[in-house]
């Protein structure tokens, strides 16, 4: 069972999607054990953002990042962080595929809606970025069994 960090960026929360982002990943059978809106500090959102310091599109990506609350979530699953990354689709909105989130929501790249871990070391450190340990619920579902 591996975790990872998933965050409906400010877009998504201004666009009203957070629902329907949270139901692509209920629907591959993925599970949630943390979620809450936050508004990021810009100190959250350089340390969740650390490995682009020094690019273009930093200042920007930082700014738009602390534009408003993000719905932040840690979700669970077998490969999660590969398929999780499967559903949210490319980075840049020119490759994202239909069928995927940001094919099928997002229009321009830094507007892409959705954050997802790449790795199993930066989803532990964006989780302690967002979440205290006890704000991860440990618990079990029948439908487990079937997915
Ligand atoms: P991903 O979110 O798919 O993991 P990256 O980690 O490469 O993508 O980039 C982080 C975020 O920075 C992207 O989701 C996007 O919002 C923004 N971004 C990435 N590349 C660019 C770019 N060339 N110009 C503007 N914004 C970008
Ligand atoms: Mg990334």
């Amino acid at each position: 069972m591996e975790r990872t960090f998933l965050m409906v960026k400010p877009d998504g929360v201004q666009r009203g999607l957070v629902g329907r982002i949270i139901s692509r990943f209920e629907d591959k059978g993925f599970q949630m054990i943390a979620g809450k809106l936050v508004q990021a500090s810009e100190a959250q959102a350089k340390k969740h953002y650390a490995e682009h310091e020094g690019k273009p599109f930093f200042d920007e990506l930082v700014g738009f990042i602390t534009s408003g609350p993000v719905f932040a979530m840690v979700w669970e699953g077998d490969d999660i962080i590969a398929l999780s990354r499967m559903v949210i689709g490319k980075t840049k909105v020119t490759e994202a595929l239909p069928g995927t989130i940001r094919g099928d929501f997002a229009a321009h790249t830094p507007f892409n809606l959705i954050h997802g871990s790449d790795g199993p070391a930066s989803a532990e450190r964006e989780i302690a970025n967002f979440f205290a340990p006890q704000e991860l619920i440990n618990y079990s579902r029948s439908v487990s069994q079937w997915i």
